[in-house]
């Protein structure tokens, strides 16, 4: 069973809802050097290595944005933990019971799902030398899952917040470095990424 599911809920927003896709707001980079680069795994280095030291650095910077929004997204703005077409995320708890919850909750929930994981030295060992658990690729894989979720409610549910704090070159720079970084590794379905997929054409990807 798959931990994060996802369903249709109310009827899409017209494609002229998506301020995001904006050429005036596209074009708006922290920086205009090609990223790239910097998503590819460097000569010598070990590929589990990269990943995690990657997703430490991802996992902070996501926070980041996450906590600059929290007096926006409360359970009164965002009820449901939405996407990119009203994209609905339910969250998959322990006992496996699926749980439609407020945004808030669920990537409270996320975070602090991302954040055992970092801290539990038998999945992320920190120590030179130690050996990466088998299936931890898979476990990477759920991680970028619910860091795109994030940036993907970011992005529809909270730019215009985004705009108001000046964020959104951040949030585009971010958002760019994140899916290079997730397609150079395949930690991602083009199905996961698909309610985005316009803006990562957008985005010159
Ligand atoms: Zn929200």
């Amino acid at each position: 069973t798959h931990a994060f599911t996802r369903g249709r809920a109310t009827p899409p927003r017209e494609p002229l809802e998506r301020p995001y896709l904006q050429q005036q707001y596209v074009s708006q980079r922290i920086t205009h050097t090609d990223v790239t680069p910097l998503a590819a795994l460097p000569p010598g280095v070990d590929r589990a290595e990269w990943l995690a030291s990657n997703t430490v650095a991802f996992f902070k910077n996501i926070n980041l944005f996450f906590s600059a929004l929290s007096e926006f997204c409360t359970p009164s703005t965002c009820p449901t933990a939405c996407g990119p077409g009203n994209t609905v995320y339910f969250w998959t708890d322990d006992h496996g019971r699926k749980l439609k919850c407020s945004a808030p909750l669920y990537f409270d929930y996320a975070m602090s799902y991302v954040q055992d994981l970092l801290t539990d030295e038998d999945v992320f060992p920190t120590k030179a030398g130690s050996v990466f658990p088998t299936g931890f690729i898979f476990l990477v894989q759920k991680v970028f899952l619910l860091f795109f979720r994030t940036l993907a409610h970011i992005y529809w549910s909270h730019y215009k917040e985004m705009l108001v704090l000046g964020l959104h070159p951040h949030l585009n720079t971010l958002f760019t470095h994140l899916t290079l970084f997730c397609r150079q590794h395949a930690l991602l379905e083009l199905e996961d990424t698909e309610p985005l997929q316009d803006l990562i054409t957008a985005l010159g990807q």
